[in-house]
């Protein structure tokens, strides 16, 4: 095996600040595709003038240096050296005091495959620089804590000229930006395109008169307008719920084809992949819309949490992505509906982290040593990052976490922060010492917890006592894991089914800890971990009866949906080890359903059966090997005696659910065809497939036409109506990235990674283009027994593609390596399958450094 563990970590621990300060930062770019000169000046002073040091910085391979002076003049060229990733001016050539270093250098943005750094997406010139894209347009120290105001200037004849900051002049084939707010590199952004603009405007609440821009490709303005929207509301509720206001006279979004990520933050010039800002009713889906809410809401809230208060290292990434997902989850809540929204975060959490936290790649939200930081953007750095802060305002209280954000505010504006930082800001506004919850960040792993019972009946009425323990599994390099702070969120219902003792939380900070509950009058019911209070997995002993209460009378919308999860998930973990069936799931699934009175989302979220990696992954928490044919199948059968079951309710509910006039985005219209498409997956089963091809023929809107679709591929049919989508949309992208997805993902197992295959050999399947790789590679690899194919063709296939995309593009395929993560967990024969597609990666010769660490941490 080829790896080399060590030879590029970077370590926490090893943090010193840049022995320069760099005030200013001025560029002047002159535009070519494919050779850009870039010229820049940087006013510098050393540190500390007692001190010198060499001024290194960093600049990728593809930057070709023209001229380099310091106050004018031309260093003496033994006193620079060039090596593949940096440039170094010895000290001996340094001033002891402020100086202007200039640098012109030429880069190439058309060869640049792996949009990092300057590029071309169709025709646009756009950049990439989070995290160390920077280097790859000049010389410059790329690090987040060197911060300074840029001023820049582009030469151009292209009609559209963007930069960071306020525009400071405009003539024909020139454009000027200047920033006046301090900022690290990988917050710098340039777009010179073609494009236009939907237009508004916005008054923050000190009265600044903010202009507002979506650009866009000629053609695409009428599918710009709901992401406008969602920007503005946005905007007002930053002010509203956290008094944060926007700061510049311009805030521009633009939507780029090409983009490895979902969006960037960049200050004043957000970058957006087009599939987050592009929305019709014919092109997109209720999911695709409240994606977009979302990214935009999560975008613009870094302008407080990532830009004015940036990270002092990237080690400290959770800082700025946790707490803005956090945001972002806020605001979906208020904007939607809270209760569903707080369930679907928590099915994310565990279909991405609990399993990324289970396998090989388990690491902290504040990780101390990486190899690539591009491999370090999370769902435990994101997602968990997000929880975090979650279980911080339970334990401090509504009214703490406003005073400590409003410190963190007022303390920590305009610099590059820490997480001891952040956590120092709750301690010193609330009191409460979190020396024990900082494990939370450097810890990594999903706790256990188990809660048992125990009553006893008495004269002044009976006690509960309930008793906690937890345990939290090892992880690579952290054997030992030491008890944390867990808030658990406890209530108990009585044998009525009413309410006896509200939401209490809980704090369990021993390895074992006893809670008692005095003066009941009969034995309760308990319902805990009320909305998912603590990221760790608990486990109890309940009977289907009990499960089945909770269901119909839990006053926690997550803890009731968690109940009829935990009823659908033991008959689904029993059918795959080949014992009894789920009638419990199947009568309780019935009467919730059938409660017109209930929220229709919630109802779907009930009825849509856990996925085949979320049983495996109850599976393998048990200790169980777990078979993804036998889970499969035992999904397949499940479903099938729901709909049996029920055939004449879910049919009504299907005619019920019918959603009247014009399409609309919002959470009531949504709530009811995700009930409907839900009950339409059942139906299919049993109607030949009737109700969706209709359904497909006469919907308006994507959503409709995708569910049915799905469901049509999923009992083996659906070709007529492929064919149809593919010559409506055929020059759509994004739409076609649909239908590369759904293939594979909703194949008949056995036959997924032979559609993939041929799917890949299409002159449309566009491959360089992240969505489309993304589309294809993502789409096999959702399909979990198709991904996990016994004969090993799932694995072969996807490492096929992993390696022709590394050279191109290696952070696409360092990421997309993921679909590997789980391996370990499975039988002998798919083990040694999946080993020897990892190894072959491993072993190709000039592997990026992104894949490299993916693989050996994988097979470690
Ligand atoms: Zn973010």
């Amino acid at each position: 095996m080829t790896t080399n563990p060590g030879k590029n970590v970077q370590y926490l621990a090893d943090y010193r600040p840049y022995p320069f300060v760099l005030s200013a930062t001025r560029m002047r770019f002159a535009l070519a595709a494919t050779d850009t000169r870039v010229r820049t000046e940087l006013s510098l002073a050393p540190r500390d003038p007692e001190w010198s040091e060499d001024l290194v910085l960093d600049g990728g391979k593809a930057v070709r240096l023209l001229s380099l002076t310091i106050d004018g003049e031309a260093p003496d060229p033994a006193h620079v050296t060039r090596d593949g990733e940096t440039l170094t001016v010895a000290a001996a050539a340094l001033p002891r005091h402020p100086f202007l270093l200039e640098t012109e250098v030429g880069i190439d943005p058309s060869a640049n495959t792996a949009f990092e750094g300057l590029y071309i997406s169709n025709g646009m010139f756009c950049t990439q620089c989070e995290a160390e894209g920077f280097r790859h347009i000049t010389f410059y120290p790329d690090r987040p804590d060197v911060m300074a105001t840029f001023h820049v200037t582009i030469d151009s004849d292209l009609p559209v000229l963007l930069s960071n900051g306020n525009p400071v002049g405009q003539s024909q084939g020139r454009a000027e930006w200047h920033d006046p707010w301090p900022k690290p590199s990988y917050l710098f952004a340039l777009v010179a395109g073609d494009l236009v603009a939907v237009s508004d405007s916005f008054a923050t609440r000190s009265g600044r008169q903010v202009a507002l821009n979506v650009w866009v490709r000629p053609g695409d303005q009428d599918r710009a307008g709901f992401a406008m929207e969602s920007l503005i509301k946005s905007m007002k509720w930053d002010e509203d719920v956290y008094g944060r206001e926007y700061d510049l006279d311009v805030f521009n979004i633009v939507a780029v084809d090409d983009f490895n990520m979902g969006a960037m933050e960049n200050k004043g010039l957000n970058i957006f992949n087009s599939k987050l800002v592009l929305a019709s009713p014919e092109t997109a889906t209720d999911g695709d819309y409240e994606r977009i809410e979302a990214v935009i809401a999560h975008e613009y809230f870094h302008n407080w949490t990532g830009n004015r208060i940036t990270c002092r290292d990237w080690f400290q990434l959770c800082l700025k992505e946790g707490l803005t997902v956090f945001r972002d989850q806020q605001f979906t809540s208020d904007m939607r509906s809270a209760a569903v929204k707080r369930i679907e975060d928590v099915q994310a959490l565990r279909a991405r982290q609990f399993r990324e936290d289970q396998g090989p790649l388990a690491h902290p939200p504040r990780p101390d040593r990486y190899e690539e930081i591009n491999n370090f953007y999370t769902a435990t750095v994101y997602e968990k990052g997000a929880e975090v802060i979650g279980m911080l305002k339970r334990l401090v209280g509504d009214d703490g976490y406003r005073r400590a954000l409003d410190l963190y505010f007022d303390r920590h504006d305009g610099d590059a922060a820490t997480i001891e930082d952040w956590l120092k800001v709750f301690e010193d506004a609330t009191g409460r010492d979190l020396a024990q919850f900082k494990r939370w960040y450097t810890d990594a792993g999903t706790p256990r917890l188990t809660m048992t019972e125990d009553w006893r009946p008495g004269e002044a009425g009976g006690t509960l006592t309930l008793t906690f323990s937890q345990q939290t599994p090892p992880t690579p390099g952290q054997p030992e894991k030491p008890s944390r702070v867990v808030p658990v969120a406890v209530g108990l219902i009585g044998p009525n089914g009413d309410e006896v003792t509200p939401t209490q939380v809980l704090e369990l900070t021993e390895a074992s800890q006893t809670f008692a509950f005095e003066g009941l009058g009969a034995r309760p019911v308990v319902s805990a971990l009320r909305g998912f209070s603590a990221p760790v997995m608990l486990s109890r002993d309940l009977d289907d009866a009990t499960r089945a209460f909770l269901l119909a009378h839990d006053t926690d919308p997550f803890a009731r949906w968690e109940s009829g999860r935990d009823l659908a998930l033991s008959a689904l973990t029993a059918a795959a080890q080949g014992q009894a069936t789920g009638g419990n799931y199947v009568q309780a699934i019935g009467r919730l359903i059938a409660d017109d009175a209930a929220d229709p989302a919630f109802r779907a979220l009930c009825l849509n059966l856990p996925g085949e990696e979320e049983i495996a992954t109850r599976l393998s928490t048990g200790g169980i090997t777990p078979d993804p044919d036998a889970i499969h199948a035992a999904r397949e059968s499940l479903a099938r005696q729901i709909a049996e079951t029920h055939l004449d309710l879910l049919a009504r509910i299907y005619q019920d659910m019918t959603v009247a006039g014009p399409y609309r985005p919002d959470a009531a219209d949504t709530a009811r065809r995700s009930l409907r498409n839900a009950v339409l997956a059942l139906l299919t089963r049993i109607d030949g497939g009737e109700r969706a091809e209709v359904l497909f023929g006469v919907a308006g809107n994507m959503t409709e036409r995708m569910a049915a679709l799905t469901a049509l591929l999923r009992r083996g049919r659906g070709q007529a109506e492929l064919a149809a989508l593919h010559d409506q949309f055929a020059d759509n992208r994004l739409v076609m990235d649909k239908w590369f997805a759904v293939q594979p993902m909703a194949a008949p197992p056995a036959q997924a990674a032979q559609i993939a295959r041929d799917l890949a050999t299409r002159r449309d399947f566009d491959w360089k283009n992240p969505n489309r790789f993304r589309a294809l590679l993502g789409g096999l690899s959702a399909n979990h027994a198709g991904f996990h194919a016994a004969d090993g063709s799932g694995y072969d296939f996807t490492a096929d593609w992993l390696l022709r995309m590394d050279p191109v593009n290696p952070q696409i395929a360092a990421r997309m390596s993921t679909a590997f993560e789980t391996w370990t967990r499975y039988d002998a024969g798919r083990r040694a399958k999946a080993l020897a597609a990892l190894e072959r990666i491993a072993s190709t010769k000039g592997l990026s450094r992104n894949t490299r660490e993916m693989v050996s941490r994988m097979i470690a």
